[in-house]
């Protein structure tokens, strides 16, 4: 296509016209369902949303932003919208459509379209024995995902997803398409790389891909009483963990609803799970200690690799959920009765999930090939989360978020992962200071505008709607 006159274009009707893709606006019968993304929870009101068949689509919604004063922002699947806030002022691309994912088997490098999601680039990658540095849900989107950091079951040995990008290809503010690699455009492919969504609309990324047939992973679980014994053994046994396993703790509480597989349905739960890239022996070795306290259901085996996407058991539909989380640098004594009394001792059982994930190991020694995220601060990252069906629910989940953020704020790292930031937070709480401005200074030279929003502005910006923290 080429490029539109953006002289001539005025209204949306007539960027419509320019568009191979589909524009809704809030006069369309589809304006519901076309606002609405994987978290159900984020009411979202932007001044439209184009569904973009290709960069070109992309480009001219970016200038016709450009030239009526309008933001753009993009999602791919919505995992990370309640963060957004307010869209009045901005059009939103989707861009499921764009999930061409071509493999180079001989490079060992994938090419994914905007749209991709890890479950179809892991299925692809099967066949040929390789996997991607894929996120715990097949649902969750390629690029978000990548553009925050990345953190896989992989990531202690391996580091972070936005490491193994070797391209981006991007419509910026201006309206032009580039291609940032190490060697064209090398201060835009750092920024990307762990900067999140504010650079400009991110059409393909290329990344490597790993050889990897079947892995040592599961999860095991034992009955909610027990969280003080389990968390204070997982805390020990994290202390000197093998970097080739990669696990989290967690807290849960099933619904008793029908879709919750029988075995779980209504329980509650304190758990481990994770993977261990590692021969079976020297994995039983090392879990040893946690199956020495005996669980309720133990599923640690050797599964296929393009398995990992379910040992977490991420939902694979839309759910309407809040949920916000912490770097910390400890899982102390201290540290767990803060988490327990906060999130175990939550009354009125909001939250579906308290997840503890690892960190350290590749993933807490600044890779000297990363971009802006070389690395995650603290030890442990704590996301908490809870299902919100109505207002009512939103409000008492909201606040117990909060709380668990609250009661661990005492051993903050110096910055948080931004990937499970879900609600609107200062971008000082996401990136180190130096980055910050070497990422505010790209921007800028870039956007002077700020007509590309990210899920996480680099600078302080109104707080949204969903806010609890
Ligand atoms: C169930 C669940 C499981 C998760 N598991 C993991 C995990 O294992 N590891 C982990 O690290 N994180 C995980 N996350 C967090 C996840 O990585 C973030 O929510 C991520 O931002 C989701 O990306 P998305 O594209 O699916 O979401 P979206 O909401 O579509 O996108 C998130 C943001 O990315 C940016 N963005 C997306 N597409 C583009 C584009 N084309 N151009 C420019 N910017 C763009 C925008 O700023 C957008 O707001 C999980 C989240 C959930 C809800």
């Amino acid at each position: 296509m080429s490029d539109p006159d953006i002289n001539s274009i005025t209204t949306l009707e007539e960027l419509d016209f320019d568009l191979v893709g589909t524009l809704v606006t809030p006069n369309d019968a589809g304006w519901d369902a076309a606002r609405t993304v994987w978290n159900l929870a984020a009411d979202q009101r932007p001044v439209a949303v184009v569904f973009a068949e290709d960069a070109a689509d992309i480009s001219a919604v970016v200038r016709f932003a450009t030239e009526t004063d309008v933001r753009v922002t993009a999602q791919s699947t919505g995992h990370l919208a309640m963060a957004v806030g307010d869209l009045s002022d901005t059009i939103l691309i989707r861009t499921s459509n764009l999930d061409t994912i071509a493999l180079d088997e001989r490079a060992r490098t994938v090419r994914v379209g905007a749209g991709a999601t890890w479950g179809l680039v892991s299925a692809m990658l099967a066949p040929a024995g390789l996997v991607a540095l894929a996120g715990s849900s097949p649902d969750v989107g390629v690029v978000g995902y990548t553009l925050g950091g990345g953190c896989s079951w992989l990531s202690r040995s391996r580091g972070l997803a936005s490491s193994a990008v070797t391209a981006v290809e991007m419509v910026l503010a201006s309206g032009d398409t580039v291609r940032a690699t190490a060697n064209e455009h090398p201060d835009l492919f750092w920024a990307v790389r762990g900067g999140g969504g504010s650079f400009g609309i991110v059409t393909a990324l290329e990344f490597s891909v790993f050889p990897l047939t079947d892995i040592y992973a599961g999860m095991l679980l034992f009955p909610v009483d027990r969280a003080r014994e389990v968390l204070d053994e997982y805390a020990a046994w994290t202390d000197r963990l093998d970097n080739r396993a990669t696990t989290c703790a967690r807290i849960l509480r099933f619904r008793p609803l029908p879709e919750v597989p029988e075995l779980l349905r209504g329980q509650s739960f304190v758990g481990v799970d994770g993977a261990i890239d590692a021969p079976d022996s020297e994995a039983e070795a090392l879990l040893k200690p946690l199956r020495a306290m005996v669980a309720s259901i133990d599923t640690f085996s050797r599964i296929p690799a393009a398995s990992l996407a379910e040992i977490h058991m991420d939902p694979t539909f839309p759910v309407p959920a809040i949920g916000d989380g912490i770097s910390i640098t400890t899982l102390d004594t201290a540290v767990v009765d803060a988490l327990l009394d906060s999130a175990a001792g939550d009354p009125a059982g909001a939250l579906l999930v308290v997840d503890i994930h690892h960190l350290g190991g590749a993933l807490g020694v600044a890779d000297p090939a990363g971009g802006a995220l070389t690395h995650l601060a603290g030890n442990f990252v704590v996301y908490s989360a809870g299902v919100v069906p109505s207002a009512e629910a939103a409000t008492v989940v909201a606040g117990a978020v909060a709380s668990v953020r609250e009661a661990l704020r005492p051993w903050a790292a110096a910055w948080t992962y931004s990937n499970f930031r879900e609600t609107t937070a200062e971008p000082d709480e996401m990136w180190d200071a130096a980055t910050l401005e070497q990422l505010r200074a790209i921007k800028f030279a870039l956007d002077p505008n700020n007509t590309i929003r990210g899920a996480h502005p680099l600078e302080t910006e109104p707080a949204s709607p969903g806010a609890t923290a």
